[in-house]
């Protein structure tokens, strides 16, 4: 591991600007949520008052990691979450909170499968080789009933339902407070629309380093979520909802940079028929040669299978891939290039893991750039017609089972993101998968009765 408890507290040492009691001062913060995310992405954090935090900071907040989604026993001793004070994220429409990301700790040493170390180490690594990711992530979700069984608009009915202007007015409320946080946040909001599915949306922020989009990926799901509650309804990112409509995605535009400074775009080449330099072209080509294995991170729920191989949608298309193409700029393959030095990664769904899913996609193209990978072919088709014409590209995983399979098979990437936390997460995984497989469908009942 690259990076170890002392690098851990070399990056949170104490600053003035990082001294979180003098910081919790000067801006009126009462309390400090301490949080981290677990294997399945689920966030977990302790709500910690000013006046304890310089204590939580030197010694971290306790958490029995059994308790979340880890690989560990109730006999574990505690998990330290030891808050990042560079991550800090004041709530803003409730600026006497604030949200501050914890690196994982036990007994001296970082945990090894907490999904923000793991990012963090993948990401040293790629440096200590001359790469640094920045990324793009473009959430979509839906605004449901709090029940979670309903559309929270009834008028939302449109059979194109992409981009209508009345259905975003009538959020207009929701989205647009949304927005004007993110913009206090520097986060640079750029667009905001009503995205391909009856009651679904998509908000865009400008990208940046990996960890830090993972940061604000992360804190993006929680501030939709409790501003959807404010707001009377209930916001979901689960990959496929709704059977009919089109699943929610979480398209990654990724784009490589020199480490010192991060102002030149290593992927770019202007000589290039679509922009991109041959390091991009290396990149792109790690992630099509792990793409199965890859599936296992970006698309890490059984429900996730119901969006990638989905028939056609209501709206008629998916806009999610089923095989392991690349393309120039057309919507229909797994990998887009939509723009010179930077492509779009079409596979991610939004119960993706913020921290995981960076970790993985900058694991895969840090190992195609080394072993100089080529991305195959470029089709300049139309998938959703064609796709059936192009008989050797990879098909993507049927479901979580085969997509964890494959994981467990990439010994590359599983030593990439660390043998302990590979380990843990198929473990884990796998016990998701068989309680999954103990239920019984209506399916089954149906198929099955008179047979
Ligand atoms: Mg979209």
């Amino acid at each position: 591991m690259t990076h170890d408890l002392a690098s851990i507290k070399k990056e949170h040492t104490m600053t003035a600007a990082n001294d979180l009691a003098q910081v919790a001062k000067e801006r009126g913060i009462r309390y400090f949520m301490v949080s981290f995310t677990d294997l399945f992405g689920y966030q977990r954090a302790k709500l910690v008052p000013a006046t304890a935090i310089a204590d939580i900071q030197k010694d971290g907040a306790g958490f029995a990691g059994f308790a979340t989604w880890f690989d560990m026993t109730p006999a574990h001793p505690d998990m330290l979450g030891m808050p990042d004070p560079t991550g800090l994220i004041q709530l803003p429409w409730k600026p006497e909170v604030a949200w501050v990301p914890a690196d994982c700790v036990m007994e001296g040493k970082p945990v090894a499968q907490a999904p923000r170390v793991v990012l963090k180490d993948v990401v040293a690594r790629a440096a200590q080789k001359g790469v640094r990711v920045k990324t793009g992530v473009e959430c979509e979700f839906f605004l449901i009933s709090p029940d979670g069984k309903l559309l929270a608009d009834e008028h939302d009915t449109a059979s194109k339902p992409c981009y209508d202007q009345l259905a975003i007015t009538r959020r207009y409320d929701l989205i647009s407070e949304i927005c004007d946080y993110m913009y206090q946040l520097g986060w640079e909001p750029y667009q905001n629309d009503h995205e391909d599915a009856n009651g679904q949306f998509e908000m865009n922020w400008i990208f940046d380093d990996a960890v830090l989009t993972a940061d604000r990926h992360a804190f993006f799901k929680y501030m939709v979520r409790a501003l959807a509650e404010k707001h009377g309804m209930r916001a979901t990112f689960m990959p496929k909802p709704f059977p009919t409509l089109t699943g929610n995605g979480c398209h990654a535009h990724i784009s490589g940079w020199d480490v010192a400074t991060g102002k030149t775009n290593n992927f770019y080449d202007e000589s290039d028929e679509i922009g991109l330099s041959k390091v991009g072209y290396n990149f792109l080509g790690g992630i099509m040669q792990h793409a199965e294995a890859l599936a296992a991170i970006t698309n890490p729920t059984v429900n996730s299978y119901k969006r990638i191989n989905a028939p056609r949608t209501a709206s008629g298309a998916t806009w999610s891939p089923n095989s392991v193409t690349w393309t120039g700029n057309n919507r229909t393959h797994m990998v887009r290039v939509p723009g010179k030095g930077r492509f779009e990664l079409r596979l991610p769904d939004g119960a993706a893991n913020p921290y995981l899913m960076q970790a993985i996609i900058v694991a895969a193209g840090v190992d195609g750039i080394e072993r100089n990978a080529h991305p195959g072919k470029r089709l300049d088709i139309d998938m959703y017609q064609e796709g059936h014409t192009v008989k050797d590209a990879p098909k993507l995983p049927l479901n979580l089972l085969d997509a964890i399979r494959a994981f467990d098979k990439d010994t590359t990437l599983k030593q990439a993101l660390g043998n302990e936390f590979s380990s843990a997460y198929i473990k884990l995984k796998n016990s998701e998968w068989n309680s999954f497989a103990t239920h019984f469908t209506q399916w089954e009942r149906d198929h099955t009765l008179d047979i």
